[in-house]
C-alpha cells in the first residue's frame, strides 16, 4: 500500500483521522502544531502523542514529503536556492532571501508549468503535475530548519501556476496563517498569478485576504497574448474589471507586476498605460526588469529602464512603484529563472 502523506491535512482532516481511530480528537491539534508550528521532521518525536498513534502514524502516513538535493548559495547576497526531490523524482526550487529583518521564501506551487510564458524558464518545462499542499508546506519547514533567521513571508512566485492548483495553494496558505500553523498574517503571504480569471473571481468572493499580484507584463492584448498566451482567454480588460472589484487597502494591495522586456513592452506608450492602470486600481506597481533565461528575449538597458520608471514616477497618484532587481542572479534564483529537469 502507498502510504499517504500526514503532511498536508489540515485540522479538520487530521480531527476526522483520530475519530476513525477513535482517539481523542485534542490529539489533532496536537499533531497539527508538531507538524506546523514545530516543525519536527520525525514522528517519534512527538513526545507528547501516545507511543500507539505514532506507531499507526508511522506506519500509514509519510510524514516527509520532500529531500534536498542541493542548495546553491549567492555570493553578493544573503540568498539560497534550494532543489528539492519529491517522492516520485520530481524536481522542484525554493529561494529563500534574507534582507535585514526580511526573511522571504520563493515557493513552487507546481512542477513546470502549462502557461508557456514566452519569458519564462519554467515555462519552457512544459507542466509535469500540481504539488500538494505537504509539498508546498514542506518547501518552507525545510527553509525554516536550514535557516536561524525566522521567515517573515512567503510568496507563491516559484516554479508554477497557483491560480491552477488553487485548492491546495489555499489550504497550504490557511494553515500558514492559522494560528497554531505557522501563524503569519495574511499580508505576509503573497499569491502571483498569470491571470486564471476564474480563479481571480473565486479568491475575491472568498475573500481570501492573502496579498494578490498579478503578472500583467503587457498594455496591449496583442503584446500580451504573444508572450503569455493564456490572455487570448482572459484579457487585459477582463482582468483589471474583475481587479477593480477588490477592495483596496494599505495593508493588502494588489501589486500589479511588470516584467521588462527589451524592445517588447518597454515604449514610453506602455509606461504611460501602465500608469494609468495604476492609478486605475490603487495598487502597487512592480518593475521587474528581465532575467535572462538564454532565448530570444533580452533585458533593456538602463536607459530604457529609467525613463520606464521616470514616467510611472511623473504620473504616480494613487499607486506606489518598486523596482524588483531580482536576487541571486549569479545561481539562478532570480523570478523566472527557476527550472529544473525531472524524470
Ligand atoms: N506563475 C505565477 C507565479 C510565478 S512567476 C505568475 O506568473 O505570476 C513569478 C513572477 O516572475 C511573475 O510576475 C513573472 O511574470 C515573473 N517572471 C517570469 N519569468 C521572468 C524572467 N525571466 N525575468 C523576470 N521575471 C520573470
Ligand atoms: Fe508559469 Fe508564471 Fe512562468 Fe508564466 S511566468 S510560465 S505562469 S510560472
Amino acid at each position: 500500500m502507498t502510504q499517504k502523506q500526514i503532511k498536508g491535512l489540515n485540522l479538520k482532516e487530521l480531527m476526522e483521522v483520530c475519530e476513525k481511530q477513535d482517539i481523542p480528537t485534542f490529539r489533532a491539534k496536537q499533531i497539527y502544531q508538531w507538524m506546523y508550528r514545530h516543525h519536527i521532521d520525525d514522528i517519534m518525536q512527538m513526545n507528547n502523542i501516545p507511543l500507539a498513534l505514532r506507531n499507526y502514524i508511522k506506519d500509514n502516513y509519510i510524514l516527509n514529503t520532500l529531500d534536498i538535493e542541493n542548495i546553491q548559495e549567492s555570493e553578493y547576497e544573503n540568498t539560497k536556492k534550494i532543489l528539492f526531490k519529491t517522492h516520485d523524482h520530481k524536481l522542484i526550487e525554493s529561494v529563500s532571501m534574507i534582507d535585514k529583518n526580511l526573511h522571504t521564501v520563493c515557493i513552487s506551487s507546481q512542477v513546470g508549468c502549462s502557461v508557456d510564458c514566452q519569458f519564462c524558464a519554467t515555462g519552457m518545462m512544459g507542466f509535469k503535475r500540481n504539488l500538494t499542499c505537504g509539498e508546498i508546506i514542506d518547501q518552507i519547514i525545510h527553509i525554516s530548519n536550514l535557516r536561524d533567521e525566522a521567515i517573515t513571508n512567503i510568496v507563491y512566485m516559484g516554479m508554477g501556476e497557483p491560480f491552477l492548483n488553487y485548492n491546495e495553494v489555499m489550504k497550504s496558505a490557511d494553515i500558514l496563517h492559522d494560528h497554531n500553523g505557522m501563524n503569519l498574517g495574511r499580508n505576509r503571504i503573497t499569491i502571483s498569478t498569470s491571470g486564471i480569471l476564474p480563479k481571480i473571481k473565486q479568491f475575491i468572493d472568498e475573500k481570501r485576504g492573502y496579498k494578490l499580484a498579478i503578472s500583467l507584463n503587457a498594455t496591449d492584448d496583442n503584446t500580451r497574448t504573444k508572450i503569455i498566451p493564456i490572455n487570448k482567454k482572459w484579457n487585459i480588460n477582463m482582468i483589471i474589471e474583475e481587479l477593480e472589484k477588490y477592495p483596496t487597502d494599505k495593508k493588502n494591495m494588489i501589486m500589479l507586476e511588470y516584467v521588462l522586456l527589451k524592445g517588447i513592452n518597454d515604449s514610453k506608450e506602455d509606461a504611460e498605460k501602465l500608469s494609468y492602470y495604476g492609478n486605475l486600481l490603487k495598487c502597487k506597481i512592480n518593475v521587474i526588469p528581465f532575467n535572462d533565461i538564454g532565448n530570444e528575449y533580452k533585458r533593456p538597458n538602463a536607459e530604457i529602464i529609467n525613463k520606464f520608471i521616470e514616467i510611472l514616477h511623473k504620473n504616480q497618484k494613487h499607486y506606489q512603484t518598486l523596482v524588483r532587481w531580482s536576487k541571486g542572479i549569479d545561481i539562478d534564483a532570480a523570478c523566472g529563472q527557476l527550472s529544473t529537469k525531472t524524470s
